[in-house]
């Protein structure tokens, strides 16, 4: 597969990367990324994989532009007030690459439907904001093989964990069940910055951009902590664990990561 002397011009300056190449360009652009969640993470993830060339970029939420919305989730404009976000998002980033198919799913992420908008994604990055979600998203993408890039962030600390089924440690594997309903506060009630949220999402899209380009090392059984306060991070180890209900028995992903 070759590329275009467009696509040579504008990937040019992360072609130019040692650790980079026209082969790893042409694996982004066979690869179909699905995002889950187009707000604070999603903007960032969305932008940075579409930006670099990622041939299809799905993008999964139900809600609609709210102004609270606008001071960190910067795909959404003050003129999108009220639109479905997965279309005011998709204008932007076809307008940003041209080259890349932006496919909309204007749907809240169920348990009916979740292994069917996972089916066929080369990797999932979950951004989304609740941990119903989270687990859905995980279950969905163990039962598949799918990879999965899974982000969180809450006042001024984000993690995020990279996940190939059948290889590293999911999400239930590090955290076996969800914290009770209402215990750990929401961004509305926590609050957040957009800067912070921006962090863990471009943290996100970097981690997805390595495991499609089959580049460097992922965080596969190492959560990132990050304090946006003091900067520090922190990486945890965590580990496969028998009988997890969600990748125990799922057979390793199929990709080279
Ligand atoms: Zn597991």
């Amino acid at each position: 597969m070759t590329l275009s002397d467009l696509e040579l011009e504008r990937y040019s300056r992360q072609l130019v990367l040692p650790e980079w190449s026209g082969a790893a360009q042409a694996r982004l652009r066979t690869a179909n990324a699905l995002v889950v969640g187009v707000g604070a993470l999603g903007s960032p993830v969305a932008t940075y994989l579409a930006a670099a060339g990622v041939g299809t970029v799905g993008l999964v939420d139900s809600g609609t532009v709210e102004l609270s919305n606008l001071h960190r989730q910067p795909l959404h404009f003050t003129p999108d007030l009220d639109k479905p976000k997965t279309a005011t998002a998709a204008l932007k980033l076809r307008v940003l690459n041209p080259e890349v198919q932006v496919e909309e799913y204007n749907a809240h992420l169920s348990e009916e439907n979740a292994d069917a908008v996972v089916a066929g994604a080369s990797i999932v990055v979950d951004c989304s904001d609740s941990f119903e979600t989270r687990y859905l998203v995980n279950d969905a993408c163990c039962a598949q093989g799918v990879p999965l890039v899974s982000g969180a962030v809450l006042g001024f600390g984000g993690q995020v964990m990279t996940i190939v089924p059948g290889r590293s440690a999911c999400y239930r594997c590090a955290f076996e069940t969800p914290p009770p309903r209402g215990s750990v506060p929401s961004c509305r009630d926590a609050g957040v910055l957009g800067a912070m949220a921006g962090v863990v999402g471009s943290v996100q899209a970097l981690e997805a951009l390595k495991l499609l380009a089959g580049v460097g090392r992922p965080l596969l059984d190492r959560i990132l902590h990050i304090d946006g306060l003091t900067m520090e991070q922190t990486l945890v180890a965590t580990e496969r664990r028998d009988g997890c209900p969600a990748c125990a028995r799922v057979p390793a992903a199929p990709q080279s990561v």
